[in-house]
């Protein structure tokens, strides 16, 4: 039996022999599991020895959960992830305009995983749509708690929608709803709270890993007091580090008094290569990390936002069949590693589907347990593999690549870590 990983003095305390519970998932999730989880032992096989090894517990979500127990999200499988503090998921399925809530939103809200990170890297010998992937290496925190995700919603003439329509009438806004009678309408909440901590996530890494920009995205043109407020407390977040950055809030303060000391104090920053602070509103960020990628290294934004623009920019670098994602609390340490993608459910049973994202999901896990050697394996082993062409029919780039199916991309890995 393996033993739990705990937080103590805000340290992960890692055991040799952690049990770490997994969610096959739905769909598609089965298939990429059975290929990834030999990868992973093999990676920490070939590190460690025997000398570290990881218990996987198998707990239940979504169709599976259904089926076995009348829930789509049981108690135990809560309680399981609480106590044994970082665990991996595949795909769960989610209904549209309809049905149960998202189990993926639940259990982010659940457990308070409030930093969805997503690295967004190219790995040369993947097919991409532009010009330069390579020039795309970023890592967005994604906010992951609020926002128009916290799921308040009233339907068309509920009487939900009613009160709130009385209240808009109260206080003087509902001429500003074009069509009050017909309309439907979803609540925003973001918070100073909710935003400091993602912000400092954001920035704690950013200056860990020594990078030169952290950009606040958001639309506080539109929405002033959600978004906007996000780029203010954002950027009252990041004052609190001092010398140790320098924020184009500070430039613009600097402005108002002396361009010319502000364009100093900026370009001494640059020199000094520490961390500068900027923000940009999110349609031109769409635009901006198109055309110039390399502008941008470490992204920290709102929720609906972070979901279009890790779609946005995993295209960039291969589509969805490479893109990996995390779900932290950094100050419980309560962590859900997992595939962005969702079931593909008309691939099931095809075994055709790419292990990559919960490959690199894993890789990025084995990071935080800090088995910083296991998760630089993996990703060598893909790297590898695309390189070479020994890739599942979605990273194929010519018709001399070798196509492998899933399970067998999974078993070239494991003979070629
Ligand atoms: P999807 O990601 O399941 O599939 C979209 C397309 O992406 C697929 O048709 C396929 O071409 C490609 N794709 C997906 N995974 C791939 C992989 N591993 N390798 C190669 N190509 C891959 O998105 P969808 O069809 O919009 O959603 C299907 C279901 O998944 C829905 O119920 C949705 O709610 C759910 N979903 C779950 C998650 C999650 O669990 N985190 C995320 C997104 C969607």
């Amino acid at each position: 039996m393996g033993e739990i990983i705990k937080l103590e003095n805000g340290q992960l305390r890692v055991p040799d022999y952690p049990t770490i519970p997994f969610i096959k998932g739905d769909g598609i999730g089965p298939e990429i599991w059975a290929a990834a989880q030999p990868v992973f032992d093999a990676a920490v096989k070939k590190v460690y020895g025997g000398t570290r090894r990881i218990t996987w517990q198998p707990v239940l979500a979504g169709q599976a959960a259904f089926e076995q127990t009348g829930n789509w999200l049981p108690d135990a499988t809560l309680a399981a992830l609480k106590r044994y503090l970082v665990a991996i998921k595949g795909p769960l399925t989610t209904p549209v305009g309809g049905g149960h809530r998202s189990i993926n939103v639940t259990l982010r809200q659940e457990l308070d995983l409030y930093a969805c990170v997503r690295p967004v890297r190219y790995y040369p010998g993947s097919p991409s749509p532009v010009r330069y992937p390579e020039r795309v290496k970023m890592t967005l925190f994604r906010e992951n708690t609020e926002d128009i995700y916290a799921g308040i919603e009233m339907g068309v003439g509920t009487e939900a929608a009613k009160g709130l329509t009385a209240l808009l009438k109260e206080q003087r806004q509902l001429a500003k709803v074009r069509f009050p009678a017909t309309s439907a309408y979803s609540i925003k909440p973001v918070s100073k709270e909710g935003t400091t901590r993602l912000v400092r996530a954001a920035i704690e890494y950013a200056l860990r890993n020594n990078e030169l920009t952290l950009t606040l995205v958001h639309k506080g043109n539109i929405m002033k007091q959600t978004e906007g407020a996000f780029k203010n407390w954002g950027y009252q977040v990041a004052e609190e580090y001092g010398d140790r950055l320098f924020t184009m809030a500070q430039y613009q303060a600097l402005a108002k008094t002396s361009q010319h000391q502000a364009d100093q104090a900026l370009q001494g920053a640059r020199a000094q290569k520490k961390l500068i602070v900027n923000d940009v509103i999110c349609d031109n960020f769409l635009q901006q990390s198109l055309l110039h990628p390399e502008n941008f290294a470490v992204i920290a934004t709102l929720n609906l936002n972070g979901d279009y623009f890790s779609d946005a920019l995993a295209a960039q670098v291969g589509g969805i069949g490479i893109a990996p994602g995390a779900n932290i609390n950094y100050q419980t340490g309560q962590a859900l590693f997992e595939a962005t993608h969702g079931t593909a459910p008309q691939f099931v049973g095809q075994n055709k589907m790419n292990p990559t994202p919960l490959l690199l999901s894993g890789a990025m896990m084995f990071d935080y347990l800090g088995w910083e050697a296991v998760g630089d394996l993996i990703r060598q082993g893909i790297a590898q593999a695309i390189a070479s062409q020994h890739v599942t029919a979605d990273l194929a780039t010519s018709t001399a690549a070798n196509v492998l199916s899933t399970s067998s991309f999974g078993n070239y890995l494991v003979s070629h870590l």
